[in-house]
């Protein structure tokens, strides 16, 4: 990695957003040069990094221009033009993630038509590429109620998910290709972060548990240990293996699992870099996932991923009743909480289940800090100034 310390290699960021604010602590902790490209003025990662451009990440002369003045491109949003970076790796530029993998990840039909194609175990879907086409299979009885909708394209933490009950719930979706999945019943929600470098090395982290949230589809807890048993956890971390092995995958690999009321293993969905449920491994772990990406596209050895203690991660989001400006309250009950770390992203304002903050508290046993955990989330609230 020394070429890249104290030099004038520039990594460049597609996205500006807290997963980049937190990459970016620890470019400056190895005084690695930055460029950040974001469409929003007042991005999260806008102080952090050496040089913020303010552009569109799905306009190709914009992402060809700012991938050309740096040595190493990454993303911390998929939804980025995918031409630009196909591009920009003829013209020798390093993309990691690799586009030809990006492309497929970044449309959730076409991500999950590779797991069918690879005999892996993802929930039974139909991809439709308009809201007509997908009426018209409900009508003809192609797919069952209650089932699962998803759009295939700029979905986000829940945003662009939800459960349908009958035909006529079907005439509220937005426009859009999409796909419907079968409702699994779910039992646990877990995930798998592995890190491979271009020289093939692979680093798994062991399995979290995600809780979410009862209504809104996203992720409320991330939490080490998991319950499950270690022939289960196991099997997780195979699959993610073998993924970014079949992929040539470089860089980090979130992997998202369902495992259902039989014990059955299913793939949600995966993310080809830094991840909400990798969030606890700041605090909790000997390597961070920010490090570990940056390890991995440097081609630079891959840190340990051994967690010193159980860890739990709660994020902090926007409440329901509030849209714009706001401030913290509470902030004091964190501050006072040995082994609690606050995260705050810098977002100016807020909106119903924006993801604002998070909170990670570890300790000696997760019983102990499951509860404590539910009293700091309380305790910090958003409130309109
Ligand atoms: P996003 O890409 O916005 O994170 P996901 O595809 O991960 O959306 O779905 C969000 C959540 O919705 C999942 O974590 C799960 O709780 C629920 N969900 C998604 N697909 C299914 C399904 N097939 N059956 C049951 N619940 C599902």
């Amino acid at each position: 990695m020394q070429q890249y310390i104290s030099s004038n290699t520039t990594l460049g960021i597609l996205g500006g957003g807290q997963l980049g604010k937190m990459l970016l602590d620890v470019t400056r902790r190895f005084d690695i040069k930055t460029n950040v490209l974001d469409p929003n003025a007042t991005a999260s990662s806008k102080h952090s990094c050496n040089h913020f451009v303010l552009g569109d990440l799905m306009d190709y002369d914009t992402v060809l221009a700012f991938g050309l003045e740096v040595d190493v491109l990454t993303i911390e949003i998929e939804h980025v033009n995918i031409e630009a970076l196909y591009e920009l790796e003829r013209r020798g530029v390093m993309v990691y993630p690799r586009p030809k993998t990006l492309e497929i990840i970044q449309n959730k039909s076409t991500q999950k038509a590779f797991y069918s194609k690879q005999k892996l175990p993802t929930a039974p879907f139909h991809s439709f590429e308009n809201k007509t086409a997908l009426i018209t299979a409900g009508q003809n009885g192609v797919f069952e109620f209650p089932c699962i909708w998803k759009a295939a394209r700029f979905g986000y933490d829940g945003f662009g998910v939800k459960k349908i009950d009958c035909l006529e719930a079907l005439d509220s979706l937005p426009e859009g290709d999409c796909i419907v999945e079968e409702l699994v019943s779910i039992a646990h929600e877990v995930s798998v972060i592995v890190a491979r470098n271009a020289s093939g090395e692979v680093a798994l982290y062991p399995t979290v548990g995600m809780a979410f949230h009862p209504t809104a589809n996203q992720v409320e807890y991330v939490f080490y240990p998991t319950e499950l048993d270690l022939e289960i956890t196991t099997q997780a971390q195979d699959i993610a293996r073998n993924l970014v092995n079949a992929w040539e995958h470089v860089g980090l690999l979130a992997v998202e699992f369902f495992v259902d009321s039989e014990h059955k293993l299913w793939i949600n969905e995966v993310a080809p870099r830094p991840h909400n449920s990798g969030h606890l491994t700041i605090e909790g772990c000997i390597t961070s996932q920010f490090e570990q990406h940056l390890r991995a596209i440097l081609d630079a050895p891959l840190g340990k991923t051994d967690f010193y203690r159980p860890a739990i991660m709660a994020n902090v989001v926007g409440p329901e009743n509030l849209t714009g400006d706001f401030y913290y309250d509470g902030v004091e009950t964190i501050l006072n909480t040995p082994q609690a770390a606050l995260h705050v992203y810098g977002k100016k304002t807020t909106k119903p289940q924006r993801k604002m903050g998070h909170i990670t508290l570890t300790g000696s046993t997760l019983d102990s800090i499951v509860k404590k955990i539910k009293v700091l989330k309380s305790k910090l609230q958003l409130k309109a100034t």
